[in-house]
């Protein structure tokens, strides 16, 4: 065998891919029963009506290199656009809006669109530039040098969120920040406010039709059609049980990485893995309703994803106790209802809500009132909706994926030293000190979310350094893996 992964997250699979396409015999290992880790889909309660048991909408898919290259459309995962990429509203019934259209977002955010247009019209022309920048974790200088210029003339006077006249604008900003889930605001905060924000008017916050789970499948058939094997059900317990693989590529955390290699790490650098650190949790509702979510202000509905929080000084307040530690009872959430962009996901009387919060790091709170009542705060008459709703505290994710330490989805903190020395400071982070062993989950970077830059950049790491491949493998569609 010439290469083994252990875990089939959108990173595991896409270092498989890449191994796969340079023609190398790979298997994967995957502890639970389904492979795909954030990918994966569930009929929790009615088995006509499917729920994204993690990710659920795909900004980083769309705009992602390997991606790209992949072609997820050409293999027949429609990415479809929401109506509005993401909305937010606020307790008088207002919303912000983010058309995808910049002159649309900007007309909704009347004496405040000018702002947003300054801040996100260089940022959508010089899209790739910034994309091709934040993917490398910033490990490439992109071809296009305006784009950190850009980037950099908008971080450093340290007020993205000031500026605005009213309060929706800067709300509407701080909830695409508050996805760095982590202390607001910040440099690290603001970047993915950037990133995410602008990609919002350019390749979209999309939805595959019929959920994540058709991104894994595609993933696994082109790994299956090149020869590669998928076993599940198929714990790794250390590192000897593969040592038929002259590599092995971990989709894991660098904390089960120390676990694994049980004592076969240099001392120095099992330290630096030791002194990672893990950010706030999620605690995940996910609900069965029986029509669209009844929202105060209607056409917060239409978007594809709402962000709950209120003002940005709520949602700053509300962010900064949690990192601390401290529970509230307005934490930030999420909300995605994907059959008001997928109807096909629905069935009559019956569709799918999707749901989490930010809170403490192991907080055991029941995720199901506490998104409930964020939730019923702005869309009175929710709690009635509700056929059944199933939660998972964010100190029981562990237990359904050993990668979400205490509940944290982003696999490490995102601060601003973990975000590029992640897990540890090395020009080639993928890369361990044990000969042929490499990380590739969201632990390293570009970091957390459904791009599988991270383990595209771990396998590139491999074919160089282990199989002396400097190429990179095509990712392209061949006829065999093609949709029929
Ligand atoms: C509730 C929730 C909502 C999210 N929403 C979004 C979203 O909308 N959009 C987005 O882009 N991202 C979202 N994310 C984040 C995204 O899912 C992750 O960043 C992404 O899945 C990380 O990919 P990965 O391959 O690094 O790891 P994972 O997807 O976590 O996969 C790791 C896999 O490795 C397996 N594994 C671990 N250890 C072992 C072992 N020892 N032996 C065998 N197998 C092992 C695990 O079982 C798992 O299947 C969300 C995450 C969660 C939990």
């Amino acid at each position: 065998m010439d290469a083994a992964i252990v875990g089939t997250g959108p990173n595991g699979l896409a270092a498989a891919v890449t191994l796969a396409r340079a023609g190398l015999r790979v298997e994967l290992h995957e502890a639970a029963e389904s492979f795909g880790g954030g990918l994966r889909g569930e009929a929790y309660f009615d088995s006509d009506v499917r729920h994204d048991v993690c990710s659920a909408v795909h900004p980083m898919a769309a705009a992602s290199p390997f991606f790209r290259e992949f072609d997820l459309t050409a293999r027949g995962v429609e990415l479809l656009a929401p109506d509005i990429e993401y909305a937010h509203p606020l307790d008088d019934g207002r919303a912000g809006l983010a058309h995808s259209g910049l002159d649309a977002a900007c007309e909704g955010l009347g004496p405040d669109g000018p702002r947003w247009r300054r801040i996100m019209e260089p940022l959508v022309e010089h899209s790739a530039g910034l994309v091709e920048f934040f993917m490398s974790g910033q490990r490439s200088v992109p071809g296009d040098l305006a784009a950190p210029l850009l980037l950099a003339a908008r971080l450093l006077p340290r007020r993205l969120t000031g500026g605005f006249r009213e309060d929706v604008a800067p709300a509407l900003l701080t909830g695409v920040a508050a996805h760095a889930v982590g202390r607001l605001p910040t440099l690290t905060s603001d970047s993915v406010a950037l990133l995410l924000g602008h990609l919002a008017h350019g390749s979209g916050w999309p939805l595959p039709r019929g959920g994540s789970e058709r991104i894994a499948q595609v993933m696994a058939d082109d790994i299956r059609a090149h020869g590669g094997t998928i076993h599940t059900g198929s714990p790794v317990t250390g590192l000897g049980q593969l040592g038929h693989a002259r590599a092995v590529l971990l989709d894991t955390t660098p904390t089960r990485l120390l676990d694994l290699a049980d004592g076969r790490l240099p001392a120095g650098y099992a330290r630096q893995l030791g002194r990672f650190r893990y950010g706030p949790g999620a605690a995940k509702a996910d609900f069965l309703v029986s029509e669209p979510i009844p929202w105060t202000c209607p056409e917060v509905g239409r978007a594809g994803t709402v962000h709950l929080g209120g003002t940005r000084e709520a949602i700053a307040r509300q962010e900064n106790l949690t990192v601390r530690g401290t529970p509230t009872d307005e934490p930030f959430v999420l909300v995605v209802d994907p059959a008001a962009t997928d109807p096909g996901r629905a069935r009559p009387g019956k569709r799918p809500v999707w749901a989490y919060a930010h809170v403490p790091n192991g907080d055991r709170r029941d995720a199901v009132e506490l998104v409930t009542s964020r939730i019923e705060r702005y869309a009175p008459g929710f709690r009635d909706t509700v056929l059944a709703a199933r939660g998972t505290a964010a100190g029981d994710y562990e237990t359904y994926n050993p990668n979400y330490a205490g509940g944290d989805i982003g696999a490490g903190a995102m601060t601003l030293y973990q975000s590029v020395a992640r897990p540890v400071p090395r020009l080639d982070p993928w890369r361990t000190p044990l000969p042929g062993v490499y990380l590739c989950s969201a632990s390293t970077p570009p970091g957390p979310g459904v791009h599988g830059m991270c383990g595209h950049l771990a396998a590139r790491s491999a074919l160089r350094h282990t199989f002396g491949i400097r190429r990179a493998p095509s990712l392209r569609p061949t006829t065999t893996t093609a949709p029929a």
